[in-house]
């Protein structure tokens, strides 16, 4: 090992390698908890030393983990203590924008609020946005395919992703840097990156597809009480938009209550006794027209007693404040703590009866301690459910799984809708993917990492 770690600070120099307490002293996760602990953090300058390190440790059959901004869900970066981790804290380069071709080219340790800054300086957007937008890295995002308030519009990162370059377990790089929207030049290699966790390559830079700005926001906070209204406001506010609706995020009351309840952060814009929450958020070209219509749609719900109450967001610091109430992770993981938090999709149609099955599981298996919240981004069939007991060593999250997950195998959902396997989800992979579908993961892993040095254990065994 000591070979092994001269043999990178000669390639990385003294800047690009971390060791001892400067490793130990870095949390390990995006809430500054726990200690990082590996052989060393390797900072490369450049897709060439990572070429290089990985090369070596190829060699060396050295277990690798890449780490991006650490705000992952699944486990995906944590280490033994064995392995060497690769940081592109140094890569976080905008290259180039080409406003022509609406693309830009980065480095892929630049943090995703900063490629939105760029675009939006270059009268674009780059649409892709979430919660940790300040710490995830455009590489952290690739590998994970993140997905966010506005893929029901714009779609997940895969979407996003036009081309990138990454390295191999062996060293190679892979440099598939296309900047078209079409190309069928063979076989998509980018996709193989594209939410493989850093299981079979580390991504070091890559071309992202950006959007015209859009002039207008129009965001409303709707409350109802009856679930089966929510797909029909969810198609009247599609088609009535034409197209231009952003975001769909349903908050359930358990979780509004949560968040809102004698917390100074927020002031409620709505009672709290509505059985479902939705922020709805459209974005188009022309501020009085979208505007006009969005009202009209509005009132639509209104006399179709779709909805039940409704706040307009009449500016963006009222925007912002409904926004704030729906991305409170914080709030929600301190107050549940010890927490179980999921990640899953289902069509929208079982939602309702799948979560009565969940508190039906929760109250056999904990009676009234353990609390739920239900939130998330239903117009792409996806909810998160947190399960939490805010009391020390009364939660299983083995237990808090099978109350989860065992009610969705019937349904055909998913175990992880966006946030990834890691190393969280890999017992349930199979919930999800049948046999073949885990065996061709298992042959395209031995591909491409023979070795099995490449973020070893997560994802797949
Ligand atoms: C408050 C909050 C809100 C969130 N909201 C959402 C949301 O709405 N939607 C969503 O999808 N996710 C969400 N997430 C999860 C998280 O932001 C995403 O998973 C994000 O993509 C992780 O990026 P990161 O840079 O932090 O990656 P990390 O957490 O550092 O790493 C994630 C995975 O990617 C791998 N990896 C990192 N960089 C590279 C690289 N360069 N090459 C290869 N592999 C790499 C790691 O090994 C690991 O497996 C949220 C997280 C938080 C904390």
């Amino acid at each position: 090992m000591v070979g092994l770690i001269s043999e990178i600070r000669e390639i990385v120099g003294d800047a690009g390698l971390l060791v001892g307490d400067e490793v130990t002293g870095r949390a390990e996760n995006w809430m500054g908890l726990g200690s990082i602990s590996a052989q060393a953090i390797v900072r490369p300058s450049s897709t060439d030393q990572l070429s290089r390190v990985m090369a070596a440790c190829f060699q060396a059959d050295q277990p690798v983990v890449p780490m991006g901004g650490l705000t992952g869900l699944v486990q995906g970066t944590q280490t033994t203590g064995n392995e060497v981790v690769v940081s592109l804290e140094r890569m976080r380069e905008i290259e180039t924008l080409d406003g022509t071709g609406a693309t830009m080219t980065v480095q892929a340790g630049a943090a995703l609020q900063s490629v939105q800054e760029r675009a939006e300086q270059a009268g674009l957007c780059f649409p892709l946005d979430l919660g940790a937008r300040g710490s995830a890295n455009i590489g952290g995002l690739i590998s994970t395919n993140a997905g966010g308030n506005q893929v029901i519009r714009y779609g997940m990162m895969r979407e996003q992703v036009l081309g990138l370059e990454a390295v191999l377990a062996d060293g190679t790089i892979i440099s598939s840097m296309n900047r078209m929207l079409k190309n069928n030049a063979g076989y998509d290699l980018k996709q193989l990156f594209i939410g493989s966790e850093g299981t079979l390559g580390i991504v070091t830079r890559a071309v992202l597809r950006l959007r015209p700005a859009l002039s207008s926001d129009n965001t409303v906070l709707v409350a109802l009480n009856n679930f089966e209204n929510i797909p029909k406001l969810l198609r009247l506010f599609g088609s009535a938009l034409g197209g231009t609706l952003n975001a769909f995020e349903v908050m359930w009351q358990n979780y509004y209550q949560l968040i809102l309840n004698g917390n100074p952060a927020h002031k409620a814009p709505m009672p709290d006794n509505f059985g479902y929450y939705i922020l709805i958020e459209a974005a188009g070209g022309n501020k009085q027209a979208d505007l006009d219509r969005f009202m009209q749609t509005l009132e639509t719900a209104l006399e179709q007693e779709l909805i039940e109450d409704a706040v307009l967001a009449n500016s963006g610091e009222q925007r912002d404040a409904l926004w704030a109430i729906r991305d409170d992770i914080m709030t929600l993981v301190l107050t549940m703590l010890p927490i179980a938090a999921f990640d899953v999709s289902l069509p929208i149609g079982d939602m309702e009866t799948y979560i009565e099955q969940v508190e039906q599981k929760m109250s056999e298996k904990w009676g009234d301690k353990a609390k739920l919240a239900v939130f998330g981004h239903l117009g792409d069939s996806n909810i998160h459910l947190a399960i939490g007991t805010g009391v020390e060593n009364e939660l299983d999250h083995g237990d808090a799984e099978h109350v989860v997950y065992d009610p969705l195998r019937p349904i055909g959902g998913s175990v992880s809708a966006e946030h990834g396997i890691g190393l969280e989800k890999k017992a349930w992979l199979s919930s999800s993917r049948s046999p073949a579908e885990v065996n061709l993961m298992k042959t395209l892993k031995q591909a491409l990492d023979p070795k099995n040095i490449l973020n070893p254990g997560k994802v797949l065994d």
